[in-house]
């Protein structure tokens, strides 16, 4: 882990946040690379879950909601981990957590674990960040929520998108955006923080098609990771345990929920990257009885008024983003005594796709049509020119940072032959390629990746 935060940090992917004021715990701020990165991501799960679809719509709701949202989907009653004490250190560790959470004074021991460590009973705190709004004063008629997740914003809109879009049953709402939880224990960097965004999917479909829906949809979230380069070997899928599952999962009616993991070297065992749960007609109940507007689908076919199912893909887009950092980094023996970083990031999301470099940066010749040549690749794809250090050292800065192609011009290409050089990140082969089909032969290559 260690490795990748100073990757990170070196590179320009995420810093944390405030630092120069010593630090905000547990805000991160993503760099120059890592906002392209995380760009890549959320174009690669719109691109999967909406736009390569003909059942799923986008939409964008506003992170503010009126707060009977939040008692009528529970989250008020029950959004809620168990926190204890420890009067000795004063630290505060979620219940559920201590066989993972290191004692604060002794870290060789588990929380509750050393000698005077005086842990005290469980007791449930809400998660939820609370605020008030407008500008009066703070008392209970104007308390407001962050909210905690994406979803219910999709809930909310049921109606309004089933008439204005026309879907049939099944179909699906999905949409990404900032949610807030006050988490007793955030860490592990931007794998567990208060501020996070989600990426998230409500597949509406009849309540007897729901077990199956279930089932496709693990399969193709599973699927999106293996897609994007995460080795198989590193995930797993684990169905909740009864007293872990959500407040809506546990119907007896539902298929409760599957987490895909991944195996994190920060962790003993594979931790949560993404949840797919059966979230049954909960919250399309609780928001027709709360607001009393009718949230049902007419099937023409039946002449019946049914509640959907929903079948929830919700991933978090920080968390994929650290895992495809992780699951990319290696460190490669060139030859004897010669190792180089490289991050093998799949092409799709690589912040920058192609660097085009001279191998003489007093040359203008050389510069110039390296110069000329990034300004075409950059109407297509990330290109960026660097020549600040010698070919060598600007190969492995690319490959640190998952840059698939570098392009070398030199003097043979404004002297003689009108190629370039092609080298490949992962392969490190090079290959030349004439100077009028360059861009063509990166641009497809990209593409097949
Ligand atoms: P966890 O068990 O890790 O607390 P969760 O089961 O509460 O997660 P969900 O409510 O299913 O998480 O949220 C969906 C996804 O959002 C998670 O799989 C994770 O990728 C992401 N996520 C949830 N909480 C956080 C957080 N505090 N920081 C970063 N990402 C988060």
């Amino acid at each position: 882990m260690e490795e990748i935060v100073s990757l990170c940090k070196r590179r320009g992917f995420v810093f944390q946040s405030s630092e120069i004021y010593g630090g905000f715990a547990s805000c991160y701020d993503y760099g120059p690379l890592g906002v392209e990165l995380k760009r890549n991501v959320k174009d690669a799960w719109w691109r999967s879950m909406v736009q390569e679809r003909d059942d799923i719509v986008g939409i964008e709701t506003s992170i503010l909601m009126h707060p009977k949202v939040w008692e009528a989907s529970g989250h008020v009653a029950t959004f809620t981990d168990p926190l204890v004490d420890c009067k000795t250190c004063k630290g505060r560790f979620r219940a559920d957590h201590l066989d993972t959470t290191p004692c604060l004074q002794k870290p060789s021991k588990l929380a509750g674990q050393a000698e005077p460590c005086q842990l005290t009973e469980a007791r449930q705190f809400n998660l939820m960040f609370k605020t008030h709004v407008g500008p009066v004063g703070e008392d209970e008629s104007n308390i407001a929520y962050l909210r905690p997740e994406t979803a219910q914003g999709m809930f909310v809109n049921f109606a309004n998108v089933l008439t204005t879009s026309r879907k049939k049953l099944p179909f699906g709402i999905a949409q990404m955006g900032t949610s807030f939880r006050n988490e007793i224990t955030p860490g592990n960097f931007v794998f567990r923080t208060r501020e996070f965004e989600q990426m998230e999917m409500e597949f509406f479909c009849h309540p007897d098609e729901a077990a199956a829906w279930h089932q496709k949809w693990i399969d193709a979230r599973y699927q999106w990771y293996l897609d994007l380069g995460v080795r198989r070997e590193n995930l797993s899928l684990r169905p909740h345990e009864a007293d872990e599952l959500s407040h809506y999962a546990r119907d007896p009616r539902g298929t409760g929920t599957v987490d895909i993991e991944y195996a994190y070297p920060f962790m003993d065992k594979p931790g949560e990257l993404e949840g797919i749960a059966n979230r049954v007609d909960h919250d399309l109940k609780q928001h027709a009885a709360h607001s009393g507007q009718k949230l049902t689908y007419f099937d023409p076919q039946t002449n019946e008024h049914v509640v959907p199912f929903v079948i929830e893909p919700a991933a978090g887009l920080g968390r994929a983003t650290l895992t495809f950092l992780i699951d990319a980094l290696r460190e490669e023996e060139v030859k004897p005594g010669d190792t180089r970083t490289v991050l093998k990031l799949h092409p799709r999301l690589a912040p920058i796709k192609v660097a085009v470099l001279p191998l003489l940066k007093k040359r203008d010749d050389i510069v110039n049509v390296c110069q000329q040549l990034t300004r075409d690749l950059k109407k297509k794809t990330a290109a960026t020119y660097d020549d600040t250090a010698s070919i060598g050292k600007l190969y492995r800065r690319q490959d640190e940072i998952g840059t698939p192609f570098c392009i070398t011009v030199d003097v043979e290409t404004v002297e003689n032959d009108q190629a370039v050089t092609v080298r490949d990140r992962d392969t490190m082969q090079q290959q030349r390629v004439s100077l009028d089909q360059v861009k063509n032969y990166v641009l497809d290559t990209l593409e097949v990746g």
